[in-house]
């Protein structure tokens, strides 16, 4: 596909959701997200020969929320490796991205990464080795590398929202605690959590950072993961990047992806393309309504399922 062509798709995509009625509900459970108008849509596309391309509000930054649970798992796995599995699953939950029920009968271990629940566990990971302060510092200059965009921030406020509001967290690490599934104080923890959670980026600066999934592990020349990790993180990203609504994303998309409560979702089209898109109108399992709608059109358009044949 040329290029113009696919200027003209996402543009044509961005255009068809400005006048979508149905848009979702957008987060409430703190005011910061709240406030962010329904109206907000944006999308943008890295290919592999790295053209970008943008529509709608792909330059505003929005609270990326559970997708950085794919830069903390890559930072967890950097760190310890594969011991990570020790302490938590690679299996589609089928539950609520905060459900607490699994962790009773699977012993403290979470179902994967991408649920709160694995992903407290990842920061408890990382901070075997670092301090909180370090450890937020760490992913914070990650994705900046990874983006290359040092502008790229943690939106105080947002954490400090989710430290106020977050009480099924801290029952979630209270409870993987008292397993032995967490091993430092549950506060350093999940300060932790929350700053990653309330890192801000725009579509472009998370279409750039979700690069080197696209790329087998690399950025140009730059190796960030092997690239059997980087297809391991592609298969959790398909089979529990959406909460309970994974399944339907894999069958309606068919793309390693991974959305937050923000709004926003990266999708990966490896080899092909590294997508970010954003309207804060959630489904009822947390996910952008639109901006899975956007996804669904664009791989209708492209091919770029990877249950397309080749
Ligand atoms: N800050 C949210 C929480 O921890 C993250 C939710 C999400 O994006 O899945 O509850």
């Amino acid at each position: 596909m040329g290029i113009a062509d696919l200027s003209a798709i996402i543009t044509e995509i961005a255009e068809e959701m400005r006048f979508a009625e149905v848009r979702g509900k957008v987060a409430d459970y703190i005011p910061p997200l709240a406030s962010v108008p329904h109206t907000k849509f944006g999308i943008a596309v890295v290919m592999a020969d790295g053209s970008l391309h943008t529509a709608g509000d792909a330059e505003e930054p929005f609270s990326i929320q559970s997708i950085s649970k794919v830069f903390a798992l890559t930072l967890a796995l950097g760190a310890v490796g594969d011991q990570v599995w020790k302490r938590v699953g690679r299996e589609p939950s089928g539950s609520a991205f905060n459900s607490i029920v699994q962790l009773e009968t699977e012993q403290g271990i979470p179902r994967n990464p991408f649920i709160n629940a694995g992903a407290i566990v990842v920061c408890d990971v990382l901070l075997g080795r670092l301090e909180p302060r370090e450890a937020i510092g760490q992913l914070l200059r990650f994705v900046r590398e990874l983006a290359g965009d040092d502008s790229i921030a943690i939106d105080e406020t947002v954490a400090w929202a989710e430290q106020e509001t977050g009480f099924r967290n801290f029952a979630l690490a209270n409870y993987m605690r008292a397993f032995g599934n967490i091993h430092g104080p549950v506060e350093r923890v999940l300060g932790v959590y929350f700053h990653f959670c309330a890192l801000a980026m725009s579509c472009r600066q998370l279409a750039l950072a979700g690069r080197f999934l696209m790329d087998g592990g690399r950025v140009g020349a730059h190796r960030v993961v092997t690239e059997r990790r980087s297809r391991r993180i592609n298969a959790l990203m398909m089979s529990c990047g959406h909460y309970d609504n994974s399944g339907d994303f894999a069958f309606r998309i068919g793309l390693p992806g991974k959305s937050g409560v923000g709004g926003g979702i990266l999708a990966v089209a490896p080899g092909v393309a590294s997508i970010a898109v954003w309207s804060p109108g959630l489904n009822p399992s947390g996910n952008s309504h639109l901006g899975q709608l956007a996804l669904e059109r664009l791989v209708q358009k492209t091919g770029w399922s990877v249950f397309e044949p080749r």
